[in-house]
């Protein structure tokens, strides 16, 4: 069984703050900025790639709801939503989770950064992928 599941089995203890029948979420042991919280299935599936999409609307909805709530509480500026998906993504925990990251200003605990590749030909990325 992954860390995550002996987690929402209640095996290891954890700083619960949201839980439903299909949803669980709690702060990350980690904290990258205050507040830091993962949001997941109770079932296990590995990341966003397998996860069916009626699952993964009620933990983008549950995602949406605590943000809001985060954000208010801690008076932050703003929240980073994000997710890995498989290690070559930086996943180390393989059960899907999305992460709410609280942003307080530019030297917080992220930085993430959006480097773009000059030699990128986005006419064959179009040919390839449009539906
Ligand atoms: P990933 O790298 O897979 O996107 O994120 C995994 C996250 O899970 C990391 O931010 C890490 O700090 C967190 N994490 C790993 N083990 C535990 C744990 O036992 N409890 C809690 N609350 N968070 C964990
Ligand atoms: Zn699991």
């Amino acid at each position: 069984m992954c860390i995550f599941c002996k987690i929402i089995n209640r095996e290891i203890p954890a700083s619960i703050l949201y839980e439903d029948e299909d949803v669980f979420a709690m702060l990350d042991i980690a904290q990258v900025t205050d507040g830091h919280t993962l949001v997941m299935p109770k079932e296990h599936v590995d990341n966003i790639l397998d996860c069916p999409p009626v699952l993964l609307s009620k933990i983008i909805s549950v995602t949406q709801m605590l943000s809001k709530d985060i954000v208010r509480k801690l008076d932050a500026k703003g929240v980073n939503v994000l997710t890995n998906a498989n290690p070559a993504a930086g996943q180390s925990v393989m059960h899907f989770h999305m992460h709410i990251i609280p942003r307080y200003d530019e030297s917080d605990g992220l930085i993430l950064r959006f480097k773009e590749n000059p030699t990128a030909d986005i006419k064959r990325m179009e040919n390839i992928l449009k539906k």
